[in-house]
This record gives structure tokens, C-alpha cells and sequence, in this order.
């Protein structure tokens, strides 16, 4: 595996096999890898001749302390990627992404502002920056992101369509713990009591899921019963709770799909999950 630190390397190197014909998949992280990151890689690695992993900790997408904290581990991450048989680890320096001057954003308008985008276009504003940033940089055939995200998932797809990216979005499923928690970068920051009482959120998905398909179709109602539901246990605090068409995601809109959509912090730390039911 070739590990690049540098854009215009990354791009001359990729360019190069697209020239020569050959299939690439990207699949841009943050980093600190686990299952759930994996399941991309392989996925890409099955349908790709060569398989690019991006890990760069976006300063456009967090505030500053979050940044700070955001877990980093570039030699563990390193030996993971070896042995899934990765090709290039892209791993840029911000000075890199971001010199002296940066000055433009690219933004998703109104799709955006949907579930919790309204307090956090800001994050949004940043990961489409950067994924933009990146396909551009590696100019991959097909990019994978996981469902575990379903509002960066849309946006990215949104921008690519309007953009005209030559780039095929890939989704792939969200992988869990023995418990139901879905595995993220984050839950290596919980204490042990934490841990216990972040097994609310799959639990408390699951119960709205049962609901739906029991056949209850209030969204309101559905959301607040979510919220109690999580809020039972002491350690969560709900940051933000929602049941909307999983396309469009309206809470009015009413399509084949339904997404049950959770954010919660537990002990200063932000956890996300969701699931989709369709009928
Ligand atoms: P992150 O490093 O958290 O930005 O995640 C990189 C990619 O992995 C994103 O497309 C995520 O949606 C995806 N991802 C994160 N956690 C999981 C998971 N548990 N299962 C599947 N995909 C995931």
C-alpha cells in the first residue's frame, strides 16, 4: 500500500491509472477505523481493480474543540488497511487541503436544512466541501459511505448529481456491535458505563421500528415516544430525534420508506443512528 500525503501526488497518481483503464474506488474516513469502515473497503475492494481509502479529520466539519478530541490512530489504521488489501491511503495534512487563501464552500441548498440541518449547515457545508475536494483530487469511478449517515449519504448524492460528478455513490449498510450499536470512531471515547447506556439507542430504534410496523403511521407521536424512549435512560441526553420519509426526508411526506432517525450525547459525546422500515 502506498500512503500519499499530498493532492496533486494523489491526483497524478490516479489519473495515471485511469489512463491505463483501470477501476477505482474511494472511500474517504475520518479515520480511526473500525467494522463498519471495513464493510466500505471490502465493498469497494470487490467491485474496483484499485482501492483508494482517504483519512483526513476535516477541520471544516467540526468546531474546534471537537477537532481536537476527534480520535486519531494513523499507524493502527495504516495496518488495517494493509491487510484489506488497499492500494493508496490518501491521508492529507490540513495545510495541504486547506492553504493559505482557501476560500469556497460548496453547499446542498435546501435538502440540507432537512432532520437537524438547520443548527448544523455549517458541519454539512464542510463534508461537501471536502468530498468535493476529494473527488476532484482522486477522481475515483465509485465512492462508498455507509447508511449509518443517511443525511450526508443524500447530500452527497444531491452534489454529485448537480455537479455533475463522473463519480457512482455507493451505500452500504451499517455495521453493528453483539449489542446493536452501531460501530463509530466515537465509542472508543465512552467510559464502560457509558458503553452500557449507549445500548439505549439501538434498543429504542428497534421499539419505534416495531411500532411502524405494527402499523402506527403518527410521525409526530412516533418521535416523541423515540425521545422517551431514549431519554429513560439517565446517561443520554436526546440532541435530536425525528421519523421522516426516508427519500425526501419530510416528516409529510409518506413513501415506501420510513427513516427512524436518533442523535444523542452521552458524556459530551455525540452518537448517531437510524433505521429504515419499509413497508
Ligand atoms: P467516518 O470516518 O465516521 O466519517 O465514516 C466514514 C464512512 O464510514 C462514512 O461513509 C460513514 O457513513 C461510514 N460508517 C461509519 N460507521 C459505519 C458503520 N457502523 N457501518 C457502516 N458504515 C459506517
Amino acid at each position: 500500500m502506498k500512503t500519499i500525503r499530498k493532492p496533486g501526488a494523489m491526483n497524478r497518481e490516479t489519473g495515471a491509472l485511469r489512463a491505463a483503464g483501470r477501476s477505482l474506488g474511494l472511500v474517504p474516513t475520518l479515520g480511526c477505523l473500525h467494522l463498519g469502515h471495513l464493510a466500505l473497503i471490502k465493498k469497494a475492494r470487490r467491485e474496483n481493480d484499485v482501492v483508494a481509502v482517504s483519512i483526513f479529520v476535516n477541520p471544516l466539519q467540526f468546531k474546534p474543540k471537537a477537532y481536537q478530541a476527534y480520535p486519531r490512530d494513523l499507524e493502527q489504521d495504516r495496518r488495517e488497511l494493509e491487510k484489506a488489501g488497499v492500494d493508496f491511503l490518501f491521508a492529507p495534512r490540513a495545510e495541504d487541503m486547506y492553504p493559505e487563501g482557501f476560500d469556497t464552500r460548496v453547499e446542498v441548498l435546501d435538502l440540507v436544512d432537512k432532520l437537524e440541518g438547520k443548527s448544523i449547515r455549517w458541519h454539512y457545508r464542510g463534508v461537501t466541501t471536502v468530498v468535493a475536494k476529494l473527488f476532484n483530487i482522486v477522481d475515483p469511478h465509485r465512492a462508498y459511505f455507509g447508511r449509518k449517515d443517511p443525511h450526508q449519504l443524500a447530500l452527497i448524492r444531491r452534489m454529485v448529481a448537480d455537479l455533475n460528478f463522473p463519480v457512482k455513490i455507493i451505500a452500504v449498510p451499517t455495521i453493528r456491535e453483539p449489542d446493536g450499536l452501531a460501530h463509530s470512531s466515537r465509542n472508543t471515547l465512552l467510559t464502560p458505563e457509558e458503553r452500557v447506556a449507549a445500548s439505549a439507542i439501538p434498543r429504542a430504534l428497534g421499539a419505534i421500528e416495531t411500532m411502524i410496523r405494527q402499523g402506527a403511521t403518527d410521525r409526530q407521536e412516533l418521535t416523541m415516544e423515540l425521545v422517551t424512549t431514549l431519554a429513560m435512560e439517565p446517561l443520554i441526553k436526546v440532541d435530536f430525534a425525528a421519523v421522516v420519509d426516508a427519500e425526501t426526508l419530510e416528516q409529510d411526506v409518506f413513501g415506501k420508506s420510513v427513516l427512524i432517525h436518533a442523535a444523542v450525547i452521552i458524556g459530551g459525546k455525540r452518537l448517531t443512528d437510524n433505521r429504515v422500515v419499509t413497508s
